[in-house]
């Protein structure tokens, strides 16, 4: 008999040899349907694995994202046979998930073009409602070879395969595919998909190794989840940062400095913003602010181990004979302040922030507007403080990120905890010491995380935060790192309690990431319909004929004077004309004026995307707009 540990923590005898799926059907006929794997003793295994012993089984289905990725991979099964019916002398090299989707790269001469998509997803559809099942067999890794001698690119993966028992799975009518699973029971569970793409990719991205063709599909539980995905997408297009960045004169680039953002005027409001938003939470957490060089002598960055293991992304310089580099990060500027005095254990939690501007090399190909740059500012800060006070520390941290997000308006975290990977730096009991302030951290803010074991850098264990947009995209933004190395390389010290000199903990810490990266996504979380307080024109005076010009320009002074970024169309357009030009501009405010609101002191204001309009006196208007700006406030509705 096995005996079953369920996720509850209820037990279940059932006979040796019974599968997972036997197992679901058992548990309830609910399960059972919606059961497309299982994890046994936490490990992913398709449903018709049989349970042997005492064992812990989890019944997967396409609500945990696990199930969700093996529907998407198993749906890379099914378009590699579509391919390779279509084109047989297609050559499958391998077929992976990724975020919302799945890809298979494939060797083949004749291009795919996207006019071939839905023949490919006929023939997928074909497949699907054939419902055959996904069956596994297993040979050694010698067996596996011979049978694909002359495949260069399976025998290529067999070589990589972490396990000696090499396996293939074969979805009925002589498709076979070799794959370490697992895969859903069947091809009819395979949901709504779409082909979505194709584009070049490398053999393992060498530029020496053949072009192959990377085909990207998508697929998802239901119909409407699909539709809706496509729906995202394609608000996502129009969101383009890019486009709304020309079009809202925002910033732009030039062949002259690939990957270097121009910040025009007006982007320039929007950043200015951020700054003083972040400058006033930082000084409330109790941060200074420093500023440190952003060219500084080779030898640094010897020793502060960049030149080891960074060389390659970095810019160098020389002048006077010596040899500088551009600074990549600014960890090492501010040791070099931290050591300019004596410093003690009173001092500590020492927080120190910096808006850096950092040069990090990135290959042509990847660049992407201002979410992929070779120039940014980095809202980095740093944290010096004894090991107990890590914890406290963190917690901190991570009130002051929740904060800053908030004020933006995103509210969906997610966070990931990485740990201590084999090859580190300190000792056991410093990392276990720190990975367990963090997880505390994390516990006493009843907050849920991931854990990516052994995925920590070398020198300390890290925490990752994600936001969702709008959209539903995840975003990578902050980062807490703990770094046992730094300190010690560049010997900084405390005066402990004791009257001995220790080495501080160091944490290295970034809200925003990159202000370019945080400016691009806020663009498209926003669909370039900014916030008040972030709009670079708040409001624009319009007034109905030149009749009104005077008044206009005064109700703007007020405006100004109640410093708000206020317009003024004087141009001899008709207002009609006005109104869908700042429309078009996406300003937050229209102030219609003509001799009636001449003859009251008020004005007539449209608020963006809303039909309707107001009459209110020009005071109350500013009071209104000044408190929308001062509370952060998304809506503009009075
Ligand atoms: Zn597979
Ligand atoms: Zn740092």
């Amino acid at each position: 008999m096995a005996k079953v540990t369920l996720p509850d923590g209820s037990t279940l005898e059932v006979s040796d040899g019974t599968t997972a799926g036997q197992l679901a059907e058992r548990i309830g006929q609910g399960l059972s349907k919606a059961a497309v794997a299982a994890k046994i003793n936490g490990q992913l295994v398709d449903l018709s694995t049989p349970i042997n012993g005492d064992t812990a089984v989890q019944i997967i289905t396409l609500k945990d994202s696990e199930g969700l990725e093996i529907m998407r991979h198993s749906c890379a099964h099914i378009m590699a046979e579509a391919i390779c019916s279509i084109w047989p002398t297609t050559k499958l090299v391998y077929g992976p998930t990724v975020e919302d989707g799945f890809y298979y790269d494939v060797d083949l001469d004749e291009p795919i073009r996207p006019v071939d998509f839905e023949r490919i997803e006929e023939k997928m559809l074909e497949i699907v409602k054939a419902d055959r099942p996904f069956v596994r067999t297993e040979m050694s890794r010698s067996e596996a070879l011979e049978k694909l001698a002359g495949d260069k690119y399976k025998t290529d993966n067999i070589r990589h395969a972490d396990s000696e028992v090499i396996s293939f799975y074969s979805q009925g009518d002589g498709f076979e595919d070799l794959c370490r699973g697992p895969h859903l029971p069947s091809t009819g569970r395979a949901g709504s998909f779409k082909v979505m793409s194709v584009a070049g990719a490398y053999w393992h991205g060498d530029p020496t190794q053949k072009m192959l063709q990377r085909v990207y599909g998508t697929s998802w539980p239901t119909k409407k989840e699909l539709d809706d995905y496509l729906r995202r997408l394609d608000e996502a297009k129009k969101r383009d940062h890019r486009l709304l960045g020309r079009q809202l004169d925002l910033f732009s680039f030039d062949e002259a400095g690939p990957g270097f953002a121009f910040i025009h005027a007006k982007g320039m409001i929007i950043w200015n913003e951020i700054v003083d938003y972040w400058r006033s939470v930082h000084d409330k957490y109790g941060y200074q602010e420093i500023k440190t060089p952003i060219i500084l002598n080779e030898q640094l960055w010897h020793k502060s181990g960049h030149w080891d293991n960074y060389k390659e992304n970095m810019y160098f310089t020389s002048f006077d004979g010596a040899s500088y580099a551009i600074k990549p990060m600014n960890c090492p500027g501010l040791c070099l302040v931290y050591k300019t005095t004596k410093h003690s254990y009173r001092e500590f939690p020492m927080r120190v922030a910096e808006l850096g501007l950092v040069h990090r090399h990135e290959v042509s190909g990847v660049m992407h507007g201002l979410f992929r740059v070779r120039q940014f500012t980095q809202d980095d800060a740093h944290i010096f403080c004894v090991p107990s006070q890590i914890e406290p520390e963190i917690i901190g941290v991570i009130e002051l990120t929740f904060e800053i997000y908030r004020a933006f308006g995103f509210e969906d975290f997610h966070i990931e905890l990485s740990t201590k990977p084999e090859k580190h730096i300190g000792s056991d009991e410093i990392w276990d010491v720190s990975t367990d302030a963090l997880k505390n951290a994390l516990a006493h803010k009843a907050i849920e995380y991931k854990i990516n074991e052994g995925d920590g850098a070398f020198y300390g264990p890290k925490i990752d935060f994600h936001i969702r947009d709008c959209l539903k995209r995840s975003w990578q933004l902050g980062t807490i790192q703990l770094d046992f190395s730094m300190p010690q390389r560049f010997g900084l010290v405390y005066t402990d309690r004791d009257n001995t000199e220790k080495t501080p903990v160091m944490i290295h810490r970034a809200v925003l990431g990159s202000f370019e990266r945080f400016i691009g996504i806020l663009i498209e979380h926003y669909g370039g319909s900014f916030p008040l307080w972030l709009s670079p024109e708040q409001a624009r005076v319009l007034p109905i004929s030149e009749k009104s010009n005077d008044y206009a320009k005064a109700v703007q002074n007020k405006l100004k004077d109640g410093r708000l970024r206020c317009g003024c169309d004087l141009s001899d357009e008709k207002i009609g004309a006005k109104i869908a030009r700042a429309h078009g501009e996406k300003l937050p405010y229209m102030l219609v004026v003509g001799p009636k609101e001449a003859g009251s002191d008020t004005v007539n204001v449209r608020i963006r995307a809303s039909e309707e309009t107001k009459t209110v006196g020009i005071g109350e208007f500013i009071t209104i707009a000044k408190s929308k700006i001062a509370d952060k406030k998304i809506d503009l509705a009075f």
